[in-house]
């Protein structure tokens, strides 16, 4: 039988020269891209689509984001080393590891007490020891702010504001903000006290971010 780890090294490489004429141009984003084993956090029947560019199922409805799609998102933190960021919306645990593998201190929230105890387990089969909670991210996660970065991984009808007040002045937030349809990317940058910038960027179709600051159950 072919090794595991290693069938999959070519289609992982192949994913990352897809993403590169996609457009990302981050060499830190695309080398985690290169490392995080995305067939782990999928069903064994979906091993074979694990290093397509497409969003797949995690089981209760959700999903693990597309590739691009975390890329993307990514680059839009402009992170660097040691940079604490909080994420919403743990998943599988994807963009956590990537995250962790850029070298940030990461700090994530899941409302899927389920998927909340799959990411943590296996995250540390990886190696990576982020903080995880699980509880209702649109809240933030405030003990911990504020946060150079924070990243929301679900479509959200608004930006919560808890959010951008645990900002670090200079800090930044991407986060997906539309309808049930589709949600435009926003970067969303404080640039003191009281003031924020906002830039956007393309439309992108994400579940939905539901909790007290979201969207209803
Ligand atoms: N980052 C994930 C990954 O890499 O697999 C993406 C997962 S999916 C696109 C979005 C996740 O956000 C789902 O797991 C969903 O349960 C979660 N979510 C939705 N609303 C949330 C909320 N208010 N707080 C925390 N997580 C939430």
């Amino acid at each position: 039988m072919v090794n595991q780890s290693r069938r999959f090294v070519r289609p992982r490489q192949k994913l990352v020269e897809l993403l590169k004429e996609k457009g990302i141009k981050d060499s830190n984003v695309l080398m985690a891209i290169g490392k995080i084993p995305r067939h782990k956090l999928v069903d064994t029947a979906l091993h074979h689509r694990a290093y397509t560019d497409s969003a797949l199922p995690i089981g209760l409805g959700q999903t693990i984001s597309q590739p691009y799609t975390v890329a993307a998102q990514t680059e839009l933190l402009e992170l660097s080393k040691g940079d604490k960021i909080l994420e919403i919306g743990t998943g599988s645990g994807y963009q956590c590891m990537i995250l962790c593998e850029l070298g940030a201190e990461v700090y994530s929230v899941e409302r899927h007490n389920e998927l909340y105890h799959r990411a943590k387990e296996a995250m540390k089969e990886e190696g990576y020891s982020p903080l995880l909670k699980s509880g209702d991210g649109t809240l933030g996660w405030s003990t911990y702010a504020p946060y150079d970065g924070i990243i929301v991984t679900a479509g959200a009808p608004v930006v919560p504001e808890d959010l951008i007040k645990q900002l670090k002045v200079g800090g930044i937030l991407v986060i997906p903000v539309g309808d049930d349809k589709t949600q435009k990317m926003l970067k969303i940058t404080r640039v003191s006290d009281t003031e924020y910038k906002q830039d956007e960027y393309d439309n992108f179709k994400f579940v939905p971010l539901i909790g007290e600051k979201g969207w209803g159950e």
